[in-house]
């Protein structure tokens, strides 16, 4: 469906943040010392929710990086301890007073398990088309340029994890909330979302079937028929799933695929149903 400018720009600063954070899960990877890294923690404590990108538990401390995937210029203003893009005089979110606030609340969680490790806390600009003009020395800042050095430096140190921190790790992760309170889905139904096959390679809905494939005019992506059609009822399971799938609603969405006989056979085939030949339900 068509989103409003705002959910556009929503959809796009997640997207664009979980990219960043894909990128510097790429850099953790080449990490070598004894150590355990937990992403996207989801915690509570005292009735209050944050989120940590990634954490890092090492024998001596325990690391905590806020990932940004900020692109283009931007300037520090070190009156306020804020960052402001170059080009507008907007300012966004505080991401010195974000890490100060999760850093806390950790520091938090740990006494009330009982655990005094310290934490050590940075923001990373995983972005390589990041500029920070008025960069100040004494801030947590690494910036693209720095991170494989932090990366050798984390690696050059003499690290032993031992019971205590794979507990430490069990229990904040067994701690971890699923479900983000900060979640904002528009709201949809079902006559307003376009029917069809999307491409499972670049999202688009240009595909056409062709014998036993779908294929995308855009991308030229090919994918078997049966394929296309389970992986459509398993995003129309997520997006309704309070719907039931009958074969008349599924011919309807797929579009493209046209003959309910086809629909009807793969459904059949790999699904379990439920009820009667006529008014069949879907698991
Ligand atoms: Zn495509």
């Amino acid at each position: 469906m068509k989103l409003s400018e705002k959910d556009k720009t929503h959809f796009y600063n997640l997207k664009k943040g979980f990219e960043g954070e894909l990128l510097f899960d790429s850099y953790l990877e080449k990490l070598q010392g004894d150590c355990l890294v937990i992403n996207d923690l989801l915690l509570k404590v005292n009735q209050t929710t944050f989120q940590i990108d990634s954490l890092m538990i090492t024998s001596d401390c325990i690391h905590v990086f806020e990932v940004k995937n900020f692109e283009g210029d931007y300037y520090y203003d070190a009156e306020n301890d804020k960052l402001f893009p170059k080009s507008r005089a907007v300012e966004i979110v505080n991401p010195l007073a974000q890490l100060m606030r999760t850093e806390t609340l950790l520091r938090q969680l740990l006494q009330n398990l009982g655990q005094g490790l310290p934490i050590q806390s940075a923001i990373i600009f995983v972005n390589p088309q990041f500029m920070l003009y008025h960069a100040p020395m004494d801030k947590p800042f690494i910036f693209p340029t720095q991170i494989y050095r932090l990366i050798e430096k984390l690696n050059s140190k003499q690290s032993r994890i031992t019971n205590k921190h794979k507990m430490i790790a069990e229990k904040l992760l067994s701690l971890h909330m699923p479900q983000s309170p900060f979640t904002q889905i528009p709201t949809y139904e079902y006559e307003h979302l376009k029917k069809g096959i999307s491409c499972a390679e670049c999202c688009s809905f240009l595909t056409t079937v062709e014998g036993r494939s779908c294929v995308c005019v855009g991308c030229g992506h090919k994918e078997s028929v049966t394929s296309a059609v389970l992986r459509s009822v398993g995003e129309f399971r997520m997006l309704f799933p309070e719907k039931k799938i009958i074969t008349t609603r599924i011919v309807e969405w797929c579009g493209v695929v046209g003959s309910r006989k086809r629909v009807q056979r793969i459904l059949e085939t790999n699904l379990t149903t439920e009820g009667k030949k006529r008014g069949k339900v879907y698991k």
